[in-house]
């Protein structure tokens, strides 16, 4: 067993010497009743400001690994519209470089998820990057974005490929399915990725067959290149003004099969 609090937290990160620490907050389970949502509010809001000046303190050591690491404060208050608004404001007044709407994407329906974001954006300071943490598949980074969100981050491009689901523009593939055990083709005829140029679909779902771990590195290899390019070409219809365009291309047709 290990004790960590907010000040445990700030020296391990700083140690890491990352470009950004998250500060120590508590995510609660789904579903939380509003009673627990608003203590655990107040208690990830006094966690904050020990942070704060944990980290503050750590940055101007002499010999800190990263002395301009960022901190980002996270916002929580489960599914209670009302609640995410205060802690958010709350959480604005404490300085960070940018924040994070925390404690999402931990079962409830997606449309919950994008009226928590809707209600908290307007309250997350314009200037700072807003990130929007554990999220998701493509269509809810599409979905985040046009509703503010800068960053994200995932376990999906991955651990959906170590089960054989892959993301392509024609939308989904999941490999080991029958159908693909002649199939020539690369998984997905426009990727790029050196998955798709160098081997077919039958090849890589024989891997999975036969539980070679070169499989779950081709299709990790083909997820993250498709996140990278999602992302790259998310930036350049925000750039040329065509996102509402791209999003209503892609959002709802990228996670339908294949
Ligand atoms: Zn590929």
């Amino acid at each position: 067993r290990i004790f960590m609090g907010p000040e445990e937290s700030m020296q391990i990160q700083s140690n890491l010497g990352s470009d950004i620490a998250m500060a120590f907050d508590e995510c609660v389970e789904n579903p939380a009743t509003y009673e627990y949502a608003k203590a655990s509010c107040e208690r990830t809001l006094r966690w904050l400001a020990r942070c704060k000046a944990e980290h503050d303190r750590l940055n101007a050591l002499p010999d800190t690994v990263n002395p301009r690491q960022m901190l980002f404060g996270i916002n929580q208050g489960a599914t209670f519209p009302e609640l995410r608004i205060w802690h958010m404001k709350e959480t604005a007044k404490i300085d960070c470089e940018g924040y994070a709407i925390g404690g999402l994407a931990v079962g409830e329906p997606t449309q919950v998820m994008y009226d928590i974001i809707d209600a908290v954006e307007p309250y997350m300071p314009a200037e700072k990057p807003r990130y929007l943490m554990g999220v998701g598949t493509p269509s809810n980074i599409i979905e985040g974005v046009a509703r503010g969100v800068d960053f994200f981050d995932c376990v999906m491009p991955s651990r959906n490929g170590r089960h054989g689901k892959l993301f392509t523009w024609e939308g989904t593939v999941n490999i080991l399915n029958e159908k693909y055990a002649t199939d020539p083709r690369p998984i997905s005829e426009s990727c790029g990725c050196p998955a798709c140029r160098r081997f077919s679909r039958a090849y890589i779902r024989h891997l999975f067959k036969a539980d070679e771990v070169l499989a779950l590195r081709l299709a990790v290899l083909h997820n993250l290149y498709f996140y990278n390019e999602l992302a790259a070409r998310i930036r350049r219809a925000l750039d040329e003004g065509t996102f509402a365009d791209f999003r209503a291309r892609y959002s709802g047709n990228l996670e339908k099969r294949a």
